[in-house]
């Protein structure tokens, strides 16, 4: 799921100061950092804070297997860090994204200093308020630099008889919403060649590609029997090439 969920313009970016407490350099729209997550040109490093409601950490691995990710896709020679703090239950689910907005507001600590990007995940207690009888959506991004995992769907839609294993569910809707804040598809990351999912904007047109809109669904069970990991496509991983990434 992608919300493009702003409060500032893209116009005050040249009055931006990124201290590391002054927050409006990270609540821009979903893909418009996709450039400073990529390249090195602006931000040499990046500092990922985790939040979780108690009793919904994500698996170590999972954490392990977003840093490798980042490690193979970005420039940032001087690495990826990743801090996670326990939150209590803000109690509200089904969540709508301005709810998860305000959690942001109240528990973020890390925002841009000098060339630090900072970036944000929680993974909470409860459902999407968008969920319906038969769909279910395990993360949505909705700022450039945030997104969240609604984790009570994505441990009931795993390791039981015939779900995927939990490590690999978690590792592909985060990796799928990070490739959102990366700007895909056509989100802040220019299509090289025209891969664009019409009926579902922003994503990859081809099936088996970690991109196609249902891997942040519980569509995304179907794509995963037998045990598969939905990867990048070769479009996909062109258009971060050519966005400054590796
Ligand atoms: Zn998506
Ligand atoms: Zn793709």
């Amino acid at each position: 799921m992608i919300t493009v969920f702003s409060c500032s313009s893209d116009d005050d970016n040249n009055t931006i100061i990124e201290n590391g407490t002054n927050p409006s350099a990270n609540l821009k729209a979903t893909g418009s950092s996709a450039n400073d997550f990529l390249s090195a040109a602006k931000y040499n490093s990046v500092v990922i804070e985790v939040l979780y409601v108690t009793g919904f950490r994500p698996n170590a691995q999972t954490l392990t297997n977003l840093k490798q990710f980042m490690q193979n896709r970005l420039n940032k020679p001087g690495g990826i860090t990743i801090t996670e703090r326990e939150i209590t239950s803000p109690g509200s689910s089904p969540y709508d994204i301005n709810e998860i907005a305000a959690i942001e507001t109240l528990n973020r600590t890390k925002y841009n200093n000098a060339n630090v990007l900072a970036m944000y995940m929680l993974f909470v207690d409860g459902k999407s308020a968008q969920d319906t009888d038969s769909s279910f959506i395990l993360g949505t991004a909705y700022r450039n630099t945030s997104f969240v995992m609604f984790e009570n769907s994505v441990q009931n839609l795993s390791n039981s008889v015939g779900e995927p294993n939990r490590v690999d569910l978690e590792t592909t809707v985060i990796l799928h919403e990070m490739c959102h804040l990366l700007g895909l598809v056509n989100l802040g990351s220019p299509m090289q060649a025209e891969h664009l999912d019409e009926a579902h904007d922003k994503h990859c047109d081809n099936e088996n590609c970690l991109m196609f809109w249902k891997t942040e669904n519980s569509g995304v069970l179907q794509m995963m029997l037998g045990g598969n990991v939905p990867q990048l496509d070769d479009d996909c991983l062109a258009d971060l090439r050519v966005n400054g990434g590796k």
